[in-house]
Formats: structure tokens, C-alpha cells, sequence
């Protein structure tokens, strides 16, 4: 959609440092991180809110949240746990009108370091970030194919 600083993203003329993507979604780090790693999985489709969403790609959107969060885990990010958040429009906090799932990685102890980026939401060298947290996804993807006997 014009406009849409997210659809720029998918169209490649709004820059993101990119986790992932497929035909029907992607994953970049968000630009004003709340932790190292802070990242946004959105359908590629322009759909403003829930209620505009389809629900099998609602379901997909989530599934590679959740696997992003199991490469984070993977990572050297050093994540034990993550927040996955989505605000659904303007009374619940949605600044960007195009459907976008939160995966925020955390730490055990990180609470001062959260409060901080929570104030802060200063990026962390996000080419190394981003890298990271592919090579946790690689690393999720060879632990589910199992060692070849
Ligand atoms: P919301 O409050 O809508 O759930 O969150 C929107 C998120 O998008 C915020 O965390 C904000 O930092 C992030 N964001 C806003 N504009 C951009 C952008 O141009 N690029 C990226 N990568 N993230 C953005
Ligand atoms: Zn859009």
C-alpha cells in the first residue's frame, strides 16, 4: 500500500536489515529495539490490522515468530525466552497500520537492560544482530533434521 513504510520494506525501497523471508512473509529488525535482536515478522500482503487479516497467514505469522524465537534461543544473542506482542490498533498501541508481530529476545536478569532499551531503543550493530540470529535459525533447522545415522 502507498504510504505503508512496511510495504517499502517488502517492495525494497525502504531499507531494513533483514532475519528472513519467504513468498509470504518477512522478518527485520525493528529500528528502535526494546533488546538486541528485536525483530518484526509481517505478511508481505498489506493488511492494516487484525481484523484485515487473513487467518491462515495470521497463523503462518506466527509460526515464524515462534521459530524465531527458538533460533534466538539457538543464537549468540545468549536469549533464554522471548515476548512475542502484537498490538492490534491505535487504543492498543499500533504506531505502523500494517500487522506486525513483536519477537523481543530476553535474558534471565535482563530486567535493568530492558527497562533501559525499553527507554533507550538504541540499535546494536544490526548486520551482526541479524546474522546471529540466522545462524540460530540454521542451527534450529539442522537440530530438526536430526544427526544422519
Ligand atoms: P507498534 O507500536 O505499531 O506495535 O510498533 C511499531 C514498531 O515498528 C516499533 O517498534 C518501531 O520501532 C518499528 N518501526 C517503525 N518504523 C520502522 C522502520 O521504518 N523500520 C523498522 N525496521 N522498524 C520500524
Ligand atoms: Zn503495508
Amino acid at each position: 500500500m502507498s504510504g505503508c513504510i512496511f510495504c517499502g520494506i517488502v517492495a525494497g525501497t525502504a531499507p531494513a536489515t533483514k532475519v528472513y523471508e519467504d513468498a509470504a512473509l518477512c522478518a527485520f529488525l525493528d529500528i528502535r529495539p526494546i533488546t538486541r535482536g528485536h525483530t518484526l515478522v509481517i505478511p508481505k500482503e498489506h493488511a492494516t490490522n487484525l481484523d484485515d487479516l487473513d487467518h491462515e497467514l495470521g497463523a503462518r505469522i506466527f509460526t515464524l515468530g515462534h521459530r524465531i524465537a527458538k533460533g534466538m534461543r539457538r543464537s549468540d544473542l545468549g536469549a533464554d525466552g522471548a515476548n512475542l506482542l502484537l498490538n492490534d490498533g491505535k487504543s492498543a498501541f499500533q504506531t505502523v497500520h500494517h500487522v506486525h508481530l513483536h519477537v523481543v529476545p530476553r535474558r534471565r536478569g535482563d530486567l535493568f537492560t530492558f527497562a533501559r532499551g525499553f527507554v533507550l531503543r538504541r540499535p546494536h550493530e544490526p548486520t551482526a544482530t541479524a546474522a546471529a540470529i540466522r545462524a540460530g535459525l540454521d542451527r534450529l533447522d539442522t537440530e530438526e533434521k536430526g544427526t544422519p545415522a
